[in-house]
């Protein structure tokens, strides 16, 4: 599975990080609003500067109330450190440096990831003298750079891009599957991959030269390889900051894009609350293979209607993922465990299926001849043909004479034919329509 490369962006408040991190992921941070239970997430983006494509960081959105500046500017250092391929130090080019940039300084000189210092708010060709006094900081070459003005960030760009790993050192491993564990702190996610990944099952080491993550957890189960990606809080318990919603919403992001499929745990015990909505939100929005999985079902008191309500609970609050499967266990006992790896199987199967185009060709005839599109205005709409175009999610392209015709009740039923001829159990399906001409 290929990662993009992660720029995070670390400094003192007020120097213009939100500003640069803006200008570099331009419009794209608004994608996420589209998806419901998602708000905008303006610590997290996705940025491309000539061929490459990558993601941006901006620390400075992580915070912790309560604790003293310096405390909150180090955590955003050592989440840097940990998260970042190459972090952008910037600085504000019309203060000079500060005593806090010295600070950040000697965190930054810790880690063997490159740093590349950019100075900030120089706004100004004349302006350009300031960066002398940043080579103090060590970093070599300060970047003149003005995330208002939007002066300056092609070379900066330039020396980010030019720090990444190098490709070659990306293994795909397209035979095993990737799947994550997401959810809030104590839902029991640790537990859940420890009853998975137990003594009996020998843990696979990881592949040296792989850029994996060291925490990843790979392992065999009845000859299918699976990999566990790793999210906040699961293999390092007691930093802080793990606990910090939007760090971990943040590290949900990272193991989601990372995933074929995402388990989003439930605490049975507790029931639904707005941050297992976002990130479900994402795992959608990501195009990835979706399972909930209701966990701690031993601790909750039963009648023959509890795990019918639950399950309407979950229908009523992820109404846009009533395609997901729901399983009730318990990392406790054991209880269903075992049904984890199936059924972590059947989606990813489900995710990267292609469909015979005969057979797809079949299908929707036979269906558009039983419902034919309606008429607007005297205008009728004509499918010529649906054709597959992708997997991962399953996406397919529809070919009509004026997409504008396609109503979406109209494209529903083309979604629910899919779904009811092929499956598609715990993936989305994106449909693109198209004019043929
Ligand atoms: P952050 O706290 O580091 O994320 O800083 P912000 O991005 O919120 O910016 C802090 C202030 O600096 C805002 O008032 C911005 O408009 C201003 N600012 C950001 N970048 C520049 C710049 O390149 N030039 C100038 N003159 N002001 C800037
Ligand atoms: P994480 O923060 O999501 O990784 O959650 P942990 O795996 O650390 O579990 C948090 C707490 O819930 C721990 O005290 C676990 O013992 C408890 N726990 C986890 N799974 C279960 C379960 O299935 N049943 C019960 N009763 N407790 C559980």
């Amino acid at each position: 599975m290929q990662q993009l490369p992660v720029i995070a962006i670390v400094g003192r408040p007020n120097i213009g990080k939100s500003t640069v991190f803006n200008r570099i992921v331009g419009e794209r941070v608004s994608i996420v609003e589209d998806t419901p239970g998602v708000t905008r997430d303006r610590i997290y983006g996705r940025g491309e500067w000539l061929t490459h494509e990558f993601q941006l960081i901006d620390t400075g959105g992580i915070e912790i109330s309560d604790e003293p500046f310096l405390e909150q500017i180090k955590m955003q250092a050592e989440i840097a450190i940990e998260e970042a391929d190459v972090i952008l130090f910037l600085t504000n080019g019309r203060e000079g440096v500060t005593d806090t940039d010295e600070e950040i300084a000697k965190m930054l000189y810790r880690t063997k990831k490159p740093v590349v210092l950019g100075v900030n708010k120089v706004d100004y060709p004349e302006m350009n003298d300031v960066i002398y006094d940043f080579y103090s900081l060590g970093f070599g070459d300060p970047y003149p750079v003005s995330g208002s003005h939007g002066r300056g960030t092609g070379d900066l760009l330039d020396a980010l891009v030019d720090q990444f790993p190098k490709e070659d050192a990306t293994v795909i491993e397209e035979d095993t599957i990737h799947f994550s564990l997401i959810g809030r702190p104590n839902v029991g996610k640790s537990s859940l991959v420890n009853a998975l990944v137990g003594e009996e099952r020998a843990i696979v080491s990881n592949q040296a030269g792989t850029t994996t993550d060291a925490t990843d957890t790979p392992f065999e189960y009845e000859g299918q390889k699976y990999k566990i990606i790793d999210t906040a809080g699961m293999r390092r318990k007691g930093k802080v900051y793990e606990k910090v919603e939007k760090y971990s919403v943040l590290r949900a992001h990272r193991a989601i894009e990372r995933s074929d499929v995402v388990l989003i745990v439930l605490d049975g015990e507790e029931g639904i609350r707005d941050q297992d909505k976002r990130v479900a939100g994402i795992a959608e929005e990501a195009g990835k293979g979706v399972i909930f999985i209701v966990n701690k079902w031993d601790a909750v008191e039963k009648d023959t209607k509890t795990m019918d309500e639950f399950i309407k609970l979950i229908r009523y609050h992820f109404a846009f993922l009533e395609y997901a499967p729901i399983l009730f266990v318990s990392a406790k006992t054991g209880q269903r465990v075992k049904e984890i790896y199936d059924l972590v199987r059947h989606v990813a199967e489900k995710h990267a299926l292609r469909v015979q185009s005969s057979v797809l060709n079949d299908v929707m005839s036979d269906a558009f001849a039983r419902n034919p599109a309606p008429n607007d205005k005297g205008r009728r709409l004509k499918i010529y043909y649906v054709t597959q175009v992708a997997t991962k999610p399953p996406t397919f392209v529809v070919f009509v004479n004026d997409p504008q015709l396609m109503h979406f009740s109209y494209e529903r039923f083309i979604l629910n034919t899919l779904r009811e001829a092929f499956g598609f159990e715990g993936t989305p399906i994106r449909l693109i329509k198209r004019a043929r001409n």
